[in-house]
């Protein structure tokens, strides 16, 4: 039993290593090497999955022993915010988040752009607790809905603890005002799929991409793409941030929609700061 429970978890962090950290088990992974049997298959011989048609979201529990999760777990993401129903919980402290200029590359992947972070400079604390960035990407429309909204785009940026643990910090994405630094990725965007990073010269500077107001919703959840392992510590930023229409049309143009639909709460307590 206890066994099981051991390649389980092994199981777990194989697959959102190889899975969540690169975008898709079929891409290239600079995580450390955890490897399992599954992995080492699904590397060799990647399930397709996507957004439409046979292998769209509402058939991801199929496709593949692994992916059984996506149809049946019980702490699924995204979700449909309510922000009325959200719990104040006064004991959450702020996130922190310490972004500074940093070096990246981009991959297209097939289901996304995938922006990598170098280094381990860059942090987010929840709770006492510290994450290290890793890599960040976008979707279109958001994941999340606000009260059955959807924001025209939404950027997923992914950490993971010392110990293994995923959090992943959303941020809403709205048409309005150019984002200036975006553009030193937007120009380089990788119009097709390919395995070799596009590196940005110079730094990128990521707090450009938050809003001024960190205040967030939390909750725990999922991977949003297969195999929507559980586990994930969700905190989605209260305030959105803008792009230009010109921006979003950029990445509209390569995903024309890559967002999974919302998934039920089930008895999940949405939570926000006091
Ligand atoms: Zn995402």
């Amino acid at each position: 039993m206890r066994t099981q429970l051991l390649y389980s978890r092994l199981l777990l962090s194989a697959l959102m290593l190889g899975g969540l950290l690169s975008g898709c088990s079929d891409e290239e992974d600079s995580a450390p090497a955890v490897t399992s049997g599954a992995q080492a298959q699904a590397e060799a011989h990647p399930v397709h999955w996507s957004y439409e048609g046979d292998t769209s979201p509402q058939h991801w529990g199929e496709l593949e022993e692994d992916f059984k999760t996506c149809e049946l777990g019980k702490e699924q993401s995204p979700i449909n915010i309510k922000p009325s129903e959200a719990t104040i919980n006064k004991k959450l402290h702020p996130v922190e988040v310490k972004y500074s200029p940093s070096e990246v590359s981009l991959v297209n992947n097939g289901h996304t752009v995938q922006v990598s972070v170098k280094g381990t400079g860059n942090t987010l604390t929840l709770e006492g607790k510290t994450y290290t960035l890793k890599q960040f990407h976008f979707h279109l429309p958001s994941e999340h809905e606000v009260d059955g909204k959807h924001a025209e785009m939404e950027l997923h940026f992914v950490h993971q603890s010392e110990d293994g643990k995923l959090a992943v910090l959303g941020v809403l994405i709205k048409g309005g005002a150019e984002n200036k630094e975006l553009n030193k990725l937007w120009s380089r965007l990788p119009q097709k799929e390919s395995k070799d990073p596009t590196v940005i010269d110079g730094t990128f500077d990521l707090k450009a991409l938050l809003p001024a107001d960190l205040h967030s919703y939390r909750y725990h959840g999922s991977l949003t793409t297969p195999p929507c392992s559980e586990g994930v510590q969700w905190t989605v930023l209260q305030q959105p941030i803008t792009w230009s229409e010109e921006q979003i049309g950029a990445f509209r143009h390569l995903f024309p929609h890559d967002n999974r639909p919302v998934q039920p709460l089930e008895s999940r307590t949405l939570e926000k700061e006091g």
